[in-house]
């Protein structure tokens, strides 16, 4: 009878032809403490790789039937062979076969005549390597899980959501289809919540949810819904807000019926907890292509529809109209100040400054574009940027920051301030065009301005391209001396391969996941996994959005390196930003 550290010791398929190197091979690992398992050619290792499910492989080079590059493959195209770490034993220094060895997927390689104590050793460190490389992946999935769903209801949550209406509204465009986006937000649902209490809240939402998905599985409208398509198409987008999208629609119309059957629906009572509740809804309708042909434009298009529905009385549901925006010509002056505004005369950088966990130094800080518009005033990014974007003007809008940012370093090092380090966000749109090496590189040498206080901020969507051209330019960034952050970290695919395969020093945790840190376990989970992940890929984390001194020490407790957040300061006037930086050290004593 073995013990149970035995039972349990990493099992090792040794495979080669040859008894004798089989025997020695099996003494010494065993000695070593492995449990082993033989098989006398590479068919045989094969066949029984499902059942036996080794953690880790040794096998000969040399071997009749099936040899030990073919084998490799075949276990690579296994689906649960695509990690196990296999060791080839090649002969010494035929470098022919160690290069076909890599070729055919091996980890590692070691060569005959075989030193046992370091084949143990070699062992070892391949298993060593693959744990640690699939605690990470875990990790990632971990992330991905937390990150794409709503907890409550079980329904895609908002990211999700708009990754698949952005897959749906390309397949539109390509079949050449109609599609639906429908927005919804519950009437009264605030004074349920205030006199029910949260708790009945929370069970009318899931109630809600439920009745949403039975009108749209019964939907007639979209029949060539594949197997568990739907799921993706209903979300929650936080508080009582819904949306779902209605692909390949032969008419318009068939999206109010949809929206009529929801109401219908909703229109009978709740039982929840012994109280009969009764609710409606307002919906907004946007169509593809009529009212836009991107996600983020048919949500708030959708979204203006809602409001539209709930002025005209509860309960009912409106299509957008151009009109509902800001009518045509209001539109048209919109542009041109954009337009105005980008040749330089009303925006303006501000900075908020980035700190230190550790000692509340301030490390850094984020520069974020102010619009004074002369007429509307102060206009939040979240406003312009899009539009920046869809009026082909992210490039001049780009220079423009950089510009800003290089003149401001040069004014702060002139009026004596230390050197920080300046971070600007830079839109995924046109990512490549932007040439951003070529820009910074001037600006550096222009304003004499040392590269490594210069920070980068990219979307993870800018990686999830995995475009030759954008490794080519973050490389370049890289060789200068700057650094490079992923901006919202977590609201997007939280990839991990994306962000091994890219030169990346930081990830920014989105405001997201930090507002809820304290009350809800789930956010809390997904913020520790992020950390775990950076760190072991030695990256820098920052958060964004610490409002409190309970999210602070929560987040430092965690291993959060700096922070960002109005707990600290908003985004303020370079000017303001200086004599902050004057006051440093005693001015953050959180601890
Ligand atoms: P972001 O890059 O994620 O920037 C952080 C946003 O969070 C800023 O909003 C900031 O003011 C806000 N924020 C910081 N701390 C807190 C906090 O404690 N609580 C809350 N509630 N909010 C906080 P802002 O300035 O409105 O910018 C919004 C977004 O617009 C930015 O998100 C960024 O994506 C974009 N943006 C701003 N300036 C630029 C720019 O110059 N170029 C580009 N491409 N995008 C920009
Ligand atoms: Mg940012
Ligand atoms: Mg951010």
């Amino acid at each position: 009878m073995k013990n149970i550290a035995q039972q349990y010791a990493p099992l090792i398929q040794i495979v080669d032809d040859d008894f004798a190197t089989r025997l020695l091979m099996r003494a010494s690992l065993e000695k070593a403490g492995f449990r082993v398992a033989e098989a006398e050619n590479g068919l045989v290792a094969v066949a029984e790789f499902e059942e036996l499910q080794p953690d880790a492989i040794l096998l000969d080079v040399m071997m009749p039937k099936l040899d030990g590059f073919d084998t490799c493959r075949a276990i690579r195209r296994h689906p649960s062979g695509m990690h196990t770490p296999i060791l080839m034993v090649t002969g010494l220094e035929d470098l022919e076969s160690i290069h076909r060895s890599f070729d055919s997927g091996a980890t590692d390689f070691i060569t005959k005549p075989i030193n046992w104590p370091v084949l143990n050793y070699r062992v070892k460190y391949m298993l060593r390597a693959s744990e640690a490389f699939h605690d990470v992946i875990d990790k990632q999935k971990q992330i991905q899980e937390l990150a794409f769903f709503d907890h409550l209801t079980g329904l895609a949550n908002r990211t999700m959501f708009k990754d698949s209406l952005e897959i749906l509204l390309a397949e539109s465009a390509a079949e050449e289809s109609q599609l639906a986006v429908l927005f919804m937000d519950l009437d009264r649902f605030k004074t349920i919540n205030d006199t029910l209490g949260h708790h009945t809240g929370d069970i009318l939402l899931q109630n809600v949810a439920a009745r949403i998905n039975s009108c749209i599985r019964e939907s007639d409208s979209f029949s060539r819904l594949k197997k568990n398509e739907s799921k993706n198409y209903v979300s929650r987008q936080g508080g009582d807000e819904f949306t779902i999208m209605l692909p390949r629609l032969t008419n318009p119309e068939d999206a109010s019926k949809v929206a009529q059957r929801i109401n219908n629906a909703l229109a009978q009572s709740f039982k929840i907890e012994g109280h009969e509740i009764f609710i409606s809804a307002s919906i907004g309708i946007s169509i593809f292509p009529l009212d836009g042909t991107e996600a983020e434009v048919l949500m708030k298009h959708a979204d203006l529809a809602m409001y539209h529905a709930k002025e005209k009385g509860k309960n009912g549901f409106q299509f957008y109209k151009k009109s509902l925006n800001i009518k045509a010509r209001e539109r048209l002056n919109f542009e041109n100040d954009i337009r105005k505004a980008v040749a330089g005369e009303e925006f303006e950088l501000w900075y908020q400054p980035q700190v230190s966990m550790q000692d509340g130094r301030i490390t850094g800080a984020e520069s974020l574009t102010r619009w004074n518009h002369h007429i509307l005033g102060q206009v939040p990014p979240s406003d312009f940027i899009p539009s920046i974007e869809e009026l082909g003007l992210i490039v001049p809008f780009t220079d423009w920051v950089i510009h800003q940012a290089g003149k401001q370093q040069l004014e702060w090092q002139k009026d004596g301030m230390r050197p920080i380090r300046v971070a600007i966000n830079i839109s995924s749109k046109n990512f490549i065009q932007q040439r951003l090496p070529e820009k910074l590189k001037r600006i550096i040498n222009d304003k004499n301005v040392t590269p490594c206080f210069f920070e980068v901020e990219i979307t993870e969507s800018v990686l999830a391209e995995q475009s030759g051209e954008t490794l080519k330019i973050l490389r370049h960034l890289k060789e200068l001396g700057m650094t490079i952050s992923v901006d919202d970290f977590g609201t997007g695919y939280s990839s991990l391969m994306y962000l091994k395969s890219f030169p990346v020093n930081s990830i920014k945790i989105d405001r997201f996941f930090v507002k809820d840190i304290i009350n809800n376990p789930q956010d809390a989970a997904i913020v520790q996994a992020i950390i775990a992940m950076a760190q072991s890929l030695e990256m820098t984390v920052i958060a964004e959005g610490i409002e409190t001194r309970e999210q602070f020490r929560m987040l430092r407790d965690m291993g959060c390196n700096i922070g960002q957040g109005y707990l600290f300061s908003p985004a303020i006037p370079a000017k303001h930003f200086a004599r902050l930086v004057q006051v440093d050290n005693s001015f953050y004593n959180f601890k």
